[in-house]
């Protein structure tokens, strides 16, 4: 008997849907070709959808409304029905349906008088196979062929509606796939050029930029903030200094301490801190607030892809601004030592070291000290406070005797803070910052700079590393020039008199001779020496000589120059001064010789002058003069003076 018709057309039969309709066959659809295998998943859902539409319009003919059409898959499955049937009819309706289903063709079985119980396959799109079956239960009705024959036309609408749902479908599941596709490449794309153009950035300031700009057109509906662990002074608001209060709570830091992404859910958004890692440590974190419902947990490797080239950016420009400050320093050390050895004289390394530290730490004000081992104090040898220059101090007074002491660099960043030491250069120019740091010569503390500033915390560290490499080749230039200095001292000397040697006589005349108008020279030659040597020896010959040079040096002022000129021979040039005067001293020598040596020698005397007037002038002719006078006064008897 058939169960009354439901007022609901669409509902399924008794049967659960997903149990398979008795019938122990083979399963048709098991060695289906990779196609059914592909599709299969899709099927069912689109084999019930037609079948609903399919029923919805054929609800209104009369024959469906007195019986029942059913939708069977492969595996006999009822998928879906409309109507109703009895349950002791589900027995022929599985035979049915087997049998279509084997043959690809309508079947029918028998059931209870007056009905019509009919199958009818729906063939794969392509393949003709069945991949479904149709079966309608309906009175047979006075024409069963013409039934049969509108059956077959549903069982054909129903097959097209089918197809056109699934390529429709397909078409869908194409244009979807394409659309992901492309949204994908777009944004493969984005990040290519997000990363590149990170990459392209040499300088901090414009990788920061240049991230912030990045995130903020990847995730425009994004909140982008970038953390920064060291001090950044950055114009850009959204730099922020990563702070560690709180560490455990605050993502930032567990992001930046655990070296990987936190995720925290807040209300309405997801908040997440992605730390900016270079190679060798990690400069930061990216934290981004996206609304809830924009955030794809597939985003994730992209965002974190992204600040780890952000944090290698970040670092090669970090290397790269250090190297250019460190190329900067060691040109300037360059050009500082080049220029400090180009002077060998003391007082210009001074004033040039003064000039050039003011200048690379633009700073206010500048000391150079050097320690003066005879009075063991410190003295100002160049400064930019003229109040202060040549002052002199103890070895132990202020900065200075710390730095003396600790032989060591010192930095201060708030005078007004310390308190402990007094400083005059602090006190007289109100500074309250300081550098300072020893001129070693060999181990010894030879001098301090001190370099100072108005402002508190104006010098950093790194002008303090720098200071000390500074002050170590000024102390090589100072140590250099003392060492010319007395190198020279050594060469202009005669060891034995303490006169000047020969050749800087000969300079000297030369220079003067440039500048001055006039000028005397005087050859002292000592009597009969050969003798003396040969009476008392050479040691006392060499007494002698240094008792008559004694006399000499007495008999001379500053500017006059003394020298050696040979042997026993020796030479005063007077600078400025004419024939008479000259000669005057020449007899003040002669007599005192005479009067003053012992074992007892004279000497004889030569003089001779030039002046601007004179047609050739030259340090050879004045000696020549000098000689041939000399030679007129041995000539004479000796113990005399001749001019030439
Ligand atoms: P005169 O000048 O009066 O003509 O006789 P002289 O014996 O001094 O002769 P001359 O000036 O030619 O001799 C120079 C001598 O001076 C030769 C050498 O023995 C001596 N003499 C030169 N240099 C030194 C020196 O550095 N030390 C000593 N002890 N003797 C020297
Ligand atoms: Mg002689
Ligand atoms: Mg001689």
């Amino acid at each position: 008997m058939n169960e009354p018709l439901r007022t609901d057309r669409d509902v399924h039969v008794h049967q659960p849907s997903n149990r398979s309709l008795g019938g122990t066959g083979s399963d048709p659809g098991s060695a289906e070709t990779d196609a059914y295998a592909l599709e299969a998943p899709f099927l069912a859902s689109l084999l019930i959808e037609s079948f609903r539409q399919w029923a919805a319009d054929y609800d209104a003919l009369p024959v469906f409304g007195e019986g029942a059409a059913l939708l069977f898959d492969l595996s006999r499955t009822l998928l879906s029905g409309h109507g109703s049937t009895s349950p002791s009819s589900e027995e022929q309706i599985s035979l049915c349906v087997q049998e279509a289903l084997r043959t690809g063709g309508p079947a029918e079985a028998p059931v209870e008088s007056g009905m019509l119980l009919r199958a009818v396959p729906v063939p794969h799109r392509s393949e003709g196979k069945p991949i479904a079956a149709l079966v309608f239960l309906l009175p047979l009705g006075p024409d069963p062929e013409g039934r049969r024959a509108m059956l077959y036309a549903c069982a054909l609408d129903f097959r097209s509606r089918f197809h056109i749902l699934f390529e429709k479908r397909l078409v869908e599941q194409a244009m979807e796939r394409q659309r992901a596709q492309d949204k994908e490449a777009a944004r493969k794309d984005a990040l290519f050029i997000a990363a590149k153009r990170l990459h392209d950035q040499i300088d901090v300031p414009s990788v920061l930029k240049e991230t912030i700009l990045n995130l903020e057109s990847l995730y425009p509906d994004s909140e982008v903030d970038l953390l920064l662990s060291q001090d950044y002074a950055s114009v850009d608001v959204r730099v922020k200094p990563l702070v560690f209060k709180n560490a455990a709570a605050d993502i930032s830091a567990r992001a930046f301490l655990e070296g990987k992404p936190v995720k925290e859910k807040g209300e309405g958004a997801i908040r997440l801190a992605v730390p900016l890692s270079g190679k060798q440590a990690v400069y930061g974190v990216l934290l981004m607030t996206v609304p809830a419902g924009q955030w794809e947990e597939n985003d994730l490797p992209d965002f974190v892809m992204l600040a780890d080239t952000a944090g290698s950016a970040f670092e090669n420009a970090k290397l790269y601004e250090q190297s250019n400050v460190l190329i900067g320093e060691l040109q300037l050390i360059n050009e500082l030592t080049k220029r400090l050895n180009q002077s060998l004289r003391l007082k210009e390394i001074f004033q040039f070291a003064t000039n050039e530290l003011l200048q690379v730490f633009h700073a206010d004000f500048c000391c150079v000290l050097q320690l003066n081992k005879e009075t063991n104090q410190f003295v100002v040898m160049s400064s930019n406070i003229p109040a202060l220059m040549g002052e002199q101090f103890s070895k132990e007074y202020g900065f200075c005797g710390m730095v003396y002491r600790s032989k060591e660099s010192l930095i201060i960043s708030d005078y007004h803070g310390t308190g402990q030491v007094a400083s005059k250069l602090m006190d007289l120019t109100a500074s309250r910052s300081l550098i300072a740091s020893p001129i070693m010569v060999g181990d010894d503390v030879g001098g301090v700079i001190l370099v100072a500033h108005r402002n508190a915390n104006y010098f950093s560290y790194d002008n303090y590393k720098l200071l000390q490499v500074l002050s170590t080749h000024i102390g090589l230039a100072i140590t250099n020039a003392s060492l010319h200095a007395e190198v020279r001292r050594m060469v202009i000397t005669d060891n034995l008199t303490g006169l000047h040697a020969r050749h800087y006589l000969n300079e000297q005349i030369q220079l003067r001779q440039r500048k001055d108008p006039c000028g005397s020279l005087i050859l002292v030659d000592i009597d009969y020496f050969k003798k003396v040597n040969d009476t008392y020896g050479h040691q006392i010959g060499d007494r002698i000589l240094v008792q008559v040079s004694d006399v000499i040096k007495s008999c001379i002022r500053d500017s006059d120059i003394a020298a050696r000129w040979g042997g026993e021979e020796l030479a005063v040039y007077l600078p400025k001064v004419r024939t008479e005067q000259a000669y005057r001293i020449a007899d003040r020598i002669r007599s005192r010789v005479e009067g003053e040596t012992d074992p007892k020698v004279t000497a004889s005397c030569g003089v001779s002058e030039w002046t601007f007037e004179d047609e050739k002038i030259s340090p050879e002719s004045l000696f020549y003069r000098a000689d041939m006078a000399l030679y007129e006064a041995k000539h004479h008897g000796r113990n005399q003076v001749f001019v030439g």
